[in-house]
């Protein structure tokens, strides 16, 4: 069989930038819907604020009336509404928030006036007019979230704000991860000689949680091309993206990228001219689509990272952008083999990246160590100290 040519990182993320995606919707509950990406525009239903309020406790006045006292004609919590207009030499106790009555335009706050005999004299000068203007923040009907924004804590007290109990939400993706590889044992059973422990099917639930996307945990299959097969083919069934771990090299019981096939995948791409993670693999069938991925801990992160995180933000209407930043490098770069984008870990803190000690694709310590990403263009071998390099946060 040919081999397939190896994709540039940029062609591989521009077929799957254009992959066509359906974005699901499900309304959530306003409390449940924290961190989810909004799955359409929210205008505001009326002015805000709704009516001309008070910001401080104090008294509302006609700013022109400049009276030596003002009789109170009445005391205005916040939730009641005046009932009396104000005049000149008349003015009304009023609170924070509540709302301003007919007549006044000024509230001058509690602490410049001296309050006697039912009467308020100004006994300092309030610079302010303290009041809150009807739609100053915002006007009835304006748009105040766009769709495909992230729900934070702010977005959530907006919505509340606006009297939103429900929240149209694009449903998370289902993502199963099933990883293969006879070797595999899962933290907190005992290894016997030959064995290691499973992180991937770790890692990658732990990177899925953090796109909003639901992990589906497959379990892990034997390197077997038919229990493969039968395994990707139950697994489909209970997710809509699937991503395999481990079993796409050229070794004697790598079987995944055939036993996609088997299962009915046309691929799109077998290999990535990207290092670590060269034979990652990418293919769909009908509205699924799989990855295989390397199973070298830090492959399968890095391959996650900078592909298949922006694929499941879209398929939430949600596009992302990394934040990819420009760095001085501390240390020299080099490596040995110059063809491919690299992608190093590293720390990155106020402009300088300094490399972590990085022994190759199985080297999660080093991972654990970074917070960014050198991106190393391919055809570069070598890089001076003191350049100025792209750094990828993670
Ligand atoms: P493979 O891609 O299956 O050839 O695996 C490449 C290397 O990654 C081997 O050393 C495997 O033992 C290791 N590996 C594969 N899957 C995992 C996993 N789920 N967790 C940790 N290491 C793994
Ligand atoms: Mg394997």
């Amino acid at each position: 069989m040919a081999e397939k040519p190896l994709l540039s990182v940029e062609e591989a993320e521009r077929i799957l930038s254009a992959f066509p995606v359906a974005v699901k919707t499900e309304t959530r509950q306003l409390q449940a819907a924290q961190d989810r990406i909004l799955a359409q525009d929210i205008r505001s239903p009326f002015a805000m604020p709704e009516f001309d309020k008070s910001a401080m406790d104090g008294f509302a006045y006609i700013a022109a009336d400049r009276s030596p006292a003002y009789r109170i004609i009445e005391t205005i919590a916040a939730g009641t509404p005046p009932r009396l207009a104000v005049t000149p030499g008349h003015c009304s106790r009023i609170m924070t928030g509540a709302m301003l009555p007919a007549g006044a335009d000024r509230v001058v706050k509690r602490e410049c006036t001296r309050e006697e005999n039912g009467s308020m004299t100004i006994t300092a000068e309030d610079r302010n007019s303290n009041i809150r203007k009807k739609g100053e923040d915002l006007h009835a009907g304006q748009l105040v979230l766009a769709a495909g924004e992230k729900l934070r804590p702010a977005q959530i007290a907006l919505l509340a704000s606006l009297g939103m109990a429900d929240v149209p939400t694009a449903r998370p993706p289902r993502v199963g991860i099933l990883t293969t590889g006879s070797e595999l044992v899962d933290p907190g059973a005992p290894l016997a000689p030959g064995q290691i422990y499973n992180s991937n099917s770790f890692s990658l639930a732990a990177q899925l949680r953090e796109t909003g996307a639901e992990a589906v945990l497959l379990g892990r299959v034997a390197d077997n091309a038919r229990a493969t097969v039968e395994a990707i083919a139950s697994g489909l069934e209970k997710c809509d993206v699937l991503i395999l771990s481990g079993g796409v090299s050229a070794g004697d019981f790598d079987f995944v990228p055939a036993a996609m096939r088997a299962a009915g995948f046309a691929l799109h791409f077998e290999k990535i001219a990207v290092q670590p993670g060269m034979p990652t693999v990418f293919g769909s069938r009908d509205d699924k689509v799989a990855f295989g991925l390397p199973g070298n801990p830090v492959s399968t992160f890095v391959i996650f990272e900078i592909f298949i995180k922006p694929l499941l933000l879209r398929l939430q209407g949600h596009a992302y952008r990394p934040l990819v930043q420009p760095a001085q490098l501390a240390s020299p770069f080099h490596r040995s083999h110059g063809g491919r984008t690299a992608f190093v870990p590293v720390t990155c803190r106020e402009g300088r990246a300094v490399l972590v000690a990085y022994h190759g694709s199985a080297h999660l310590h080093s991972l654990s160590q970074a917070n960014a990403l050198l991106r190393v263009p391919a055809g570069v071998q070598d890089i001076a100290a003191g350049s100025t390099v792209d750094v990828r946060f993670i």
